[in-house]
């Protein structure tokens, strides 16, 4: 049996005919840009993560730069952030002029270790951009006391995170913004790109609908240089129609995570570690292993996916050459990248899929 590592068909066919006829309303009303969708889906966003403010943009990537940039952070300031993440995580901070601050992770979630982060603080660290990785939030406590205490930011990249939780309080609602992303394979993902932040703060939101919308609300007036990245409406549409299954998806993702976990039991490998007080949303189901490439290939073999979420850690990225990091500067998140193995993870694996996978991985080792 081959078992896909993600299948976005069962979520599609689920909201296809009501998507086709809010799509056919938008393309009749050819309002294709800022309009009701968008609206109804910042106001829905907002209310399920209990705070005033959602604002619609182009992807998860902007919504981190965009959220940076309404705190004015740019040239000359420094943000610490975790090697061991996706990409936009830094790639966000460099475009605003920003300097990026590594902290390594705590080899048992992934996580930015909130121990070390004290440590790379400097007088001019005016952020840190905690991402909860694979869904699970990180420890969010030592962060904000830090943060208060030396008047620093927290943006909270919640891309992987939706719904997750941290001592009962969602994901993305513990800094000052919390930035989404609705990329098609996030638990919750659109037709295409979008992202959206949140905030308690009505003038950071008001400042991000500017920014979003080159720097101006008003139409051909400009007080600052903005970008154009905002959430269209047929993307909208879609995550409007999805976002009231999302705990019951989120559920499902935490059923198959405790059967994994029950049925890998007794192997050499590490499953997900959550700690007491959060909830993961499994956005990836990771687990860790010293043969990582050879059960890699193994259940590429088999018909089962499975993806290195990340083979390479930020600081080492070719594009970031020049800044002259070496192997070890990270070696918790160094060693993670040569040991992580994700499974296939997605609210509708049946049953005997699950099996099947379980059954390759067993057979893996029963081989070897
Ligand atoms: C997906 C993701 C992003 C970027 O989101 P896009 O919508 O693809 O731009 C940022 N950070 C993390 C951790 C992600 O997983």
């Amino acid at each position: 049996m081959k078992v896909p590592f993600i299948d976005l068909a069962p979520q599609t066919k689920l909201i296809q005919s009501r998507l086709l006829s809010a799509w056919k309303k938008i393309l009749t009303s050819q309002r294709f840009i800022l309009g009701e969708y968008g609206q109804a889906l910042e106001r829905s966003f907002a209310s399920y993560h209990g705070v005033p403010e959602a604002v619609g943009v182009a992807s998860g990537s902007d919504a981190i730069y965009l959220a940076l940039r309404a705190l004015d952070i740019g040239s000359g300031d420094e943000v610490i952030t975790t090697p061991y993440t996706f990409f936009a995580s830094a790639g966000s901070i460099v475009r605003t002029g920003a300097k990026v601050v590594y902290c390594d992770i705590d080899p048992k979630t992934y996580n930015m270790d909130s121990r070390l982060v004290a440590k790379k603080i400097t007088h001019k660290t005016r952020a840190i951009l905690p991402v909860h990785i694979y869904g699970l939030s990180c420890d969010m406590d030592p962060l904000l006391k830090l943060a208060r205490s030396r008047s620093i930011h927290i943006v909270e990249d919640a891309a992987q995170s939706i719904g997750a939780t941290y001592h009962g309080q969602k994901t993305g609602t513990l800094g000052d913004l919390g930035c989404f992303s609705f990329y098609p394979t996030k638990n919750l993902g659109g037709a295409g790109d979008a992202g959206m932040v949140v905030t308690r703060s009505s003038k950071l939101a008001m400042r991000i609908k500017a920014l979003r919308n080159h720097g101006g609300l008003k139409k051909y007036h400009h007080d600052e240089v903005g970008v154009n990245s905002r959430l269209d409406e047929l993307q909208a549409a879609s995550l409007l129609l999805k976002l009231p299954y999302i705990d019951r998806w989120n559920r499902s993702r935490q059923s198959h995570a405790s059967y994994y976990n029950e049925a890998l039991k007794g192997l050499p490998l590490e499953t997900p570690f959550v700690p007491e007080g959060y909830t993961s949303n499994y956005h990836l189901y990771t687990i860790r292993c010293e043969r990582r490439d050879g059960l890699s290939d193994y259940l590429a073999q088999k018909g089962i996916g499975a993806g290195v979420y990340y083979p390479v850690p930020l600081h080492l990225q070719p594009c970031f050459k020049d800044q002259g990091y070496k192997i070890g500067f990270a070696p918790k998140s160094e060693s993670a990248c040569r040991e992580v193995l994700s499974l296939p993870m997605y609210a509708e694996l049946t049953l005997s899929q699950k099996k099947a996978v379980v059954e390759a991985v067993r057979s893996f080792y029963k081989r070897s």
